[in-house]
């Protein structure tokens, strides 16, 4: 039976918002079907089978973070976008590397140096300097926000780790 019955679904699956759960192939093209990922979840409201989630193979069911994946979609009906991400940390998933935003950091200069308002000099993607001012500004490559005026002015994981290649 490649559409599971509700109890038959895994725990994480076994929500209101998911419409059916077809494992072997793809809901639309039916048993043995074949498509890219491992899994993957009806969100397009013009899809027949919205709300759908297609296994291509029953051992994947078990995936717990896999499945925590694809619900995701299904309750933000979204692709791997902000809402996406918020809507699978609440039902605790891990936004894997590949999903994770992406800053553009060499778009996000800073304008001016905060002390004398001049344009600072790059140093590299994360690092700005002003020469006049001898201040450094620094921006983090996990969140592409502002860190300054150093990282070993904050405590902790910052303070014990090497400058430049840690932000
Ligand atoms: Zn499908
Ligand atoms: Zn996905
Ligand atoms: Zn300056």
């Amino acid at each position: 039976m490649p559409a599971l019955e509700f109890d038959q679904r895994p725990k994480e699956l076994q929500h209101l918002a998911v419409k059916g759960v077809f494992v072997c192939g793809c809901v639309e093209r039916g048993d043995g079907s074949r498509f890219r990922a491992q899994a993957h979840a009806h969100t397009s409201k013009d899809d027949p089978y919205c709300g759908w989630i297609c296994f291509l193979s029953p051992k994947r069911l078990s995936q717990k973070m896999l499945c925590l994946h694809e619900l995701a979609h299904i309750i933000s009906g979204c692709g791997h976008n902000d809402k996406y991400r918020k809507v699978l940390r609440e039902i605790g998933g891990r936004v894997e590397d590949q999903y994770r935003k992406r800053f553009h950091l060499r778009n996000n200069p800073p304008s001016k140096c905060p002390k004398c308002k001049r344009q600072p000099t790059k140093m590299s993607e994360t690092h700005f300097y002003c020469p006049k001012c001898d201040y450094d500004i620094y921006f983090s490559k996990k969140t592409g926000r502002e860190i300054s005026p150093a990282p070993w002015f904050f405590s902790g994981k910052e303070l014990s780790l090497g400058r430049e290649e840690q932000i």
